[in-house]
């Protein structure tokens, strides 16, 4: 048994961990759940949304499951997502977005990669007010974090036999830390010469993956520009209830879904668990648990190709533990 983290969240988390948690036994896979809460619920009692019994388990076990975690908008806590990113030094973020027969989209030809960097651009929340009218926050870009994320997209490449990496930048108008960013990643790129490597401006970038998005295969991004892309390229593929991701760092991985706590439709059971159920199988694989990982994998694709028993955003009425039932049925039956 391998002993995994696993981090409810809050919002309509706790219901999509229970989910994913049924259909990862029903896989097989020798997991060992060790569960801490973190979030909102948790702020009252502990008086930080992070305590320290999350840090330590996820010390202890070096990978996690995380359900999606709410952040206060404007004033309130820090982002318990971004700290633990930067606790752990997780740099590559992983997401996956391709196509899959069922999902309502008239966009069938997507086959994309996103590689985000994770802990630095203007996420350091390096930022403060001037006086009461203005506001200023850091951009940070080093070569070092460049390197890193960099090398894991062309890695990512090698591995799975992808083509392409696309840098994405803004250097035109940032010529200094995007400059950068740029710079540091063509020098990367020259260790791979069997890998394409191109680069594109952001804005036109988003213009080219709704128009054009089978042009597109690694996408190679600094912080935001990935974030905020993640999100388009999950509008593409069917919304943000299908697309998985993963945080990875040197010897420590926080598997989540891209999308965020949904807190309108807590506790109603009517969210798509298959972003979290594809990123637990994301960690299985990681895990070396390959058989559990295609087995969900291919569930998933089933059940919403057949469309019987899919949530609302896929076009159908089940609840957030019939799709899960779902997938355990025709993951069981012999
Ligand atoms: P969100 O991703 O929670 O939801 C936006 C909309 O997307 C929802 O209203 C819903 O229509 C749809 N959606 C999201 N998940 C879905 C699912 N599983 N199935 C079907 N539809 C789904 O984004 P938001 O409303 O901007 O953010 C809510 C909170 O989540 C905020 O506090 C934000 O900071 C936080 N957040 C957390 C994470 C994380 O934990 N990693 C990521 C993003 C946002």
């Amino acid at each position: 048994m391998r002993n995994v983290t696993l981090i409810p969240g809050d919002g309509t988390g706790p219901e999509l961990t229970a989910a994913m948690r049924r259909v990862v036994e029903a896989s097989g896979a020798k997991v060992q759940w060790e569960v801490v809460d973190a979030g909102e619920g948790v702020m009252a009692k502990h008086g930080t949304p992070l305590p320290k019994y999350v840090l330590d388990s996820v010390q202890k076990t070096r990978v996690a499951v995380k359900g999606p975690i709410t952040t206060p908008i404007g004033s309130g806590f820090r982002s318990v997502n971004v700290a633990l990113r930067k606790e752990f030094d997780l740099y590559a973020n992983i997401r996956p977005c391709s196509y899959m027969e069922g999902v309502k989209t008239p966009i069938k030809n997507v086959n994309l990669v996103i590689v985000r960097e994770n802990t630095e651009d203007l996420y350091a929340g390096i930022e403060h007010m001037i006086g009461k009218d203005a506001a200023e926050s850091i951009k940070i870009i080093t070569r070092a974090g460049t390197e890193r994320i960099a090398r894991s997209a062309f890695e990512y490449a090698v591995k799975y036999g992808r083509k392409k990496v696309t840098i994405v930048h803004k250097a035109n108008i940032m010529k200094c830390t995007d400059g950068l960013f740029l710079e540091t990643s063509r020098e990367i790129a020259k260790a791979y010469p069997q890998i394409q490597c191109e680069d594109r401006i952001v804005d036109n970038m988003a213009m080219q993956l709704v128009q054009k998005p089978e042009l597109y295969d690694i996408l190679l991004c600094p912080n935001l520009y990935g974030d905020i892309l993640s999100d388009l390229c999950a509008g593409l593929i069917g919304g943000l209830g299908v697309a998985p991701g993963a945080n990875l760092g040197k010897d420590c991985a926080i598997f989540e879904a891209i999308h965020g706590s949904a807190p309108k439709y807590k506790g109603m059971n009517k969210v798509n668990p298959t972003a979290v159920i594809l990123s637990a199988a994301l960690m299985l694989e990681y895990i070396g648990e390959q058989d559990a990982y295609e087995r969900i994998s291919k569930a998933v694709r089933q059940v919403i190709a057949e469309g019987k028993k899919v949530t609302y955003d896929l076009g159908g009425t089940a609840g957030t533990s019939d799709m899960a039932d779902e997938m355990i049925r025709v993951m069981t039956k012999r």
